[in-house]
C-alpha cells in the first residue's frame, strides 16, 4: 500500500492506533500449521475471511456454538472436534492465500461481509451486531466517533465544556467531545493523566480481567505484552492514547472541581476549582465527570491505629519508596488488591499476616501471569487486523459473560450459600478447586472456603499464587478479625497480638459516594447530594433530573462485574452525554434536563434486573450495594442493552430549557 491510500485508510479508521498493512508471510505449510494448532480459530477465520474478502471463511456450519462459560472459557467458543479441524484447514488456505498472493492489507469491508463474519462468531445472535460493530474499528459503519460537527451548529455560540477527571473516563470523553470540534477543557486534582491506574502501584497490581477486553475501542493495542496487563502497561496505554490523540497538552494538572452551579438565567456551570494559586471560578455549558467509582479508599477506623509505630498505607496511596524485604507485614482484606499485593510480596516479607473477613471466590485463569505468546504476536503482526479480531472475540465472550451463573432462582434452597443449581455447580466447582490447592493444610482449606454465593462480590482470577501466598510458612490468616492496633502492631479478635512493621489496608473503597466532596448544585440551587440522599441514581447512569447539561460517566448502575466490559459501558455514556449536547445546541436550547420519570423508569427496570442476582440477594454484602442497601454499583443486564438505551436521547424523556 502507497503512502497516500495509506493515510486515507488510517483517516477512516476511528482507531489512534490502526496500522493498515501486516508483514508479507513467508512461513512454510508445516510452519502455519504448527502456528495454527496454537491459536484461537474463530477471530482467525473472521481476520481471514475480512482480509481475502471471502464469506467461504466463515461458514455456518462452523459458527462457534458459544458454550455458556461457568468458570473457565472453552476454546474455539466450545467448537466440537470436527468443526476444529474443518477450521484448521480453513485457516491453512487462507493463511497460504495471504501468503501466495503476497496479501498483507485487507480491503475495506462491506457491510454484508460485516454482518456475515458477526453472526459467525456471534453464533447467529443477531441482538449482538450493534454492540459488536461499536468494538469492531474495522466495520464500515457503526462506531463510536461522533457524525456531527458542532462547529457547523453553533453560529458562532460558546459552548465550553468541562471534563473532571483525566482517568479512563475522562480520556474517553476528552477525545470523543473534541472530536466533535466541542471547546473542551480537561482537569485533573492529580499531578499525572491515567486515575485509577497511575494512584494504584502496590506490589503486583495488573488487570483482573484479559487485557484484550481492556481498551478503547478509538485506540486498538495490538501488542500488549501480558494476557492480563500489568498496572505500569495500562497507564503507558492511556499515556499513548492521550499523545496520539492530541490532549497532552490540554489537561490541567492539579486542578480539583471543588463546587458546580447552575445558573439559570445564563444558562451555565458556574464552577469553582482548586488549584495550588488558589480558587477559581469559570463558566461552562456543560460538565462532564469522570471522577471515578473506585477513587475513594475505604480506612476503616480501627481502635488504636494512631498509636501505631510502623507504617499503614491503604493500597491506593501506595508509596513505592516502601521496603517490604524482611520487613513484618500485614494486610488487611481479601478483594482485586489483596489478591495482587499479599503473592507479589509474600516471598520477601519476613512474616505476612492475613486478615481476611471473608474468603474471595476464584475463578480459574491458569494463564494470569502469561505474557501473550510469539503465536498470537505473529498473528498480529501477519494476518491484517488479526489483534482486532482477536480483541472482538474477547469482547464477544464478555456479552453474556457469566451472568447465568449467578442469576437467582427465587426461592431457592440453596439460600445462602447459592443462589440456583448453576450457581451451587459453580460453587461446587470452585471448592474443589480450593481443597486442591489447600490440601496440605485442612485448617486453611476450611477457611478458603467463602460463605457466600459466586458473583455476590466481585470474583478474583486465580492461577494458585493466593494459595501458595497462604500457604508459607511465614503466613498467618486471621480469620477472628482486627481488635485494636498497639504500638508494636494489631491484637486480633482472639486477644493474639501480631507484631508488625507495616499494614496494608486492602479494604477497598466508597463506590456508592458519588461525587464526594464536591458540591453540585442544580436548578433551584438544589445540591446533588440532597437529591440522592446517598442513594445515588442516574438515567442511563448518566442524567440527573434538575442537573442539566451534567453528565456522568461511569457513573450509577453502568458497571459491569460478570459481563460486558468498562470501556464500551464509558464510551457508550460518553457518546450518549455528546448526543446530548448535539441535542441542545441543534435545538437552539440552553439545556436539556432529563424528566424524573425517565429516571424512575431506568431505576426501577436495573433494580429488577439486580434483584435477580445473586448480589442483589438479601441476605450478601457487598460493595456493589450502597449504605440504603440498593445495588447501585452494577449493571445487571448486557452490552447490547446498553447499546440500545444510549443509542438516542429521547426527546420525551427531556425538558429543554430556553
Ligand atoms: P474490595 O473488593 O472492596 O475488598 C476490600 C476488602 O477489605 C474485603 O475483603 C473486605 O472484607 C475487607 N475489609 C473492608 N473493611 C474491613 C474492615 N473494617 N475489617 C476487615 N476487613 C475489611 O476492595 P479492593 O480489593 O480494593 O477492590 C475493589 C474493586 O476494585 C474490585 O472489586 C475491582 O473491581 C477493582 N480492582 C480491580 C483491580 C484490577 O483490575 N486489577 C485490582 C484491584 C481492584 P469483606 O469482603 O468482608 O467486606
Amino acid at each position: 500500500m502507497n503512502q497516500a491510500n495509506a493515510d486515507q485508510a488510517v483517516r477512516v479508521i476511528d482507531d489512534l492506533f490502526f496500522r493498515p498493512d501486516a508483514q508479507q508471510i513467508v512461513a512454510s505449510d508445516d510452519e502455519l500449521r504448527e502456528l495454527i494448532a496454537r491459536t484461537e480459530l474463530p477471530p482467525l477465520l473472521a481476520a481471514l475471511a475480512a482480509a481475502t474478502d471471502d464469506v467461504g471463511f466463515v461458514p455456518e456450519r462452523l459458527r462457534p456454538p458459544l458454550t455458556p462459560v461457568d468458570t473457565e472459557p472453552h476454546p474455539h467458543g466450545g467448537m466440537s472436534q470436527a468443526q476444529q479441524e474443518e477450521a484448521r484447514e480453513l485457516a491453512l488456505a487462507g493463511l497460504q492465500r495471504l501468503r501466495d498472493e503476497g496479501r498483507v492489507t485487507a480491503a475495506p469491508l462491506s457491510e454484508e461481509l460485516t454482518d456475515e463474519i458477526l453472526l459467525f462468531l456471534s453464533d447467529g445472535n443477531a441482538g449482538w451486531l450493534n454492540s459488536l460493530k461499536h468494538e469492531l474499528n474495522v466495520a464500515p459503519s457503526g462506531q463510536g466517533a461522533p457524525e456531527w460537527n458542532a462547529a457547523e451548529s453553533l453560529n458562532g455560540r460558546e459552548f465550553p465544556v468541562l471534563v473532571v477527571g483525566a482517568g479512563v473516563s475522562g480520556i474517553a470523553a476528552g477525545y470523543r467531545f473534541r472530536q466533535a470540534s466541542l471547546d473542551v477543557t480537561v482537569i485533573d486534582a492529580d499531578v499525572e493523566l491515567g486515575g485509577t491506574w497511575y494512584k494504584n502501584r502496590y506490589p503486583g497490581v495488573r488487570l483482573d480481567t484479559p487485557t484484550f477486553g481492556y481498551s478503547y475501542s478509538f485506540a486498538q493495542k495490538g501488542d500488549w505484552p501480558q494476557q492480563f496487563a500489568r498496572g505500569e502497561e495500562i497507564l503507558e496505554y492511556l499515556r499513548e492514547v492521550v499523545s496520539l490523540a492530541g490532549l497532552a497538552d490540554s489537561i490541567e494538572f492539579q486542578t480539583r472541581l471543588l463546587r458546580a452551579e447552575w445558573r439559570g438565567q445564563e444558562g451555565v456551570w458556574e464552577v469553582t476549582l482548586g488549584t495550588p494559586a488558589g480558587e477559581e471560578t469559570r463558566h461552562f455549558s456543560a460538565v462532564v465527570s469522570a471522577v471515578g467509582q473506585l477513587d475513594r479508599p475505604n480506612i476503616p477506623d480501627f481502635t488504636g491505629m494512631e498509636q501505631f509505630q510502623g507504617r499503614v498505607v491503604h493500597t491506593q496511596e501506595w508509596d513505592p519508596d516502601i521496603e517490604v524485604a524482611g520487613k513484618r507485614v500485614a494486610v488487611i482484606g481479601t478483594g482485586a488488591s489483596a489478591y495482587q499485593v499479599v503473592p507479589a510480596v509474600a516471598e520477601e516479607v519476613s512474616s505476612l499476616v492475613l486478615f481476611q473477613r471473608s474468603a474471595p471466590w476464584m475463578l480459574p485463569a491458569p494463564n494470569y501471569h502469561a505474557p501473550l505468546t510469539e503465536t498470537f504476536h505473529w498473528l498480529s503482526d501477519s494476518v491484517p487486523n488479526f489483534a482486532q479480531w482477536y480483541r472482538l472475540w474477547m469482547v464477544l465472550g464478555g456479552i453474556p459473560g457469566r451472568l447465568h451463573t449467578v442469576t437467582a432462582t427465587p426461592d431457592w434452597g440453596g439460600a445462602p450459600l447459592s443462589v440456583s443449581e448453576k450457581n451451587q455447580e459453580v460453587r461446587d466447582t470452585l471448592i474443589n478447586i480450593l481443597q486442591e490447592q489447600f490440601a496440605s493444610r485442612p485448617e486453611l482449606a476450611a477457611i478458603a472456603v467463602p460463605n457466600y454465593p459466586p458473583g455476590a462480590k466481585r470474583m478474583l482470577r486465580d492461577n494458585g499464587v493466593w494459595a501458595r501466598a497462604l500457604l508459607q510458612e511465614n503466613t498467618t490468616v486471621v480469620t477472628s478479625g482486627v481488635s485494636r492496633f498497639t504500638e508494636r502492631g494489631i491484637i486480633d479478635g482472639a486477644g493474639v497480638e501480631h507484631e508488625l512493621d507495616l499494614v496494608v489496608l486492602a479494604t477497598g473503597f466508597r463506590p456508592s459516594d458519588y461525587l464526594e466532596g464536591i458540591e453540585v448544585r442544580g436548578r433551584d440551587g438544589q445540591s446533588i447530594h440532597d437529591f440522592w440522599a446517598g442513594d445515588a441514581r442516574a438515567h442511563n447512569g448518566v442524567t440527573v433530573p434538575g442537573f442539566p447539561n451534567f453528565y456522568l460517566l461511569y457513573g450509577p448502575n453502568v458497571g459491569g462485574v460478570v459481563a460486558g466490559g468498562l470501556h464500551f459501558m464509558l464510551e457508550r455514556a460518553t457518546e450518549y452525554a455528546l448526543k446530548s449536547v448535539r441535542a441542545v445546541i441543534d435545538s437552539g436550547a440552553q439545556a436539556i434536563d432529563v424528566r424524573r420519570e425517565a429516571l424512575e423508569r431506568f431505576v426501577a427496570w436495573v433494580d429488577a434486573g439486580n434483584e435477580l442476582m445473586s448480589w442483589g440477594q438479601p441476605y450478601v454484602s457487598t460493595w456493589y450495594q450502597n449504605n440504603s442497601g440498593r445495588v447501585s454499583q452494577v449493571w445487571p443486564y448486557t452490552n447490547a442493552e446498553y447499546w440500545e438505551v444510549t443509542e438516542a436521547v429521547v426527546e420525551a424523556d427531556h425538558e429543554f430549557l430556553r
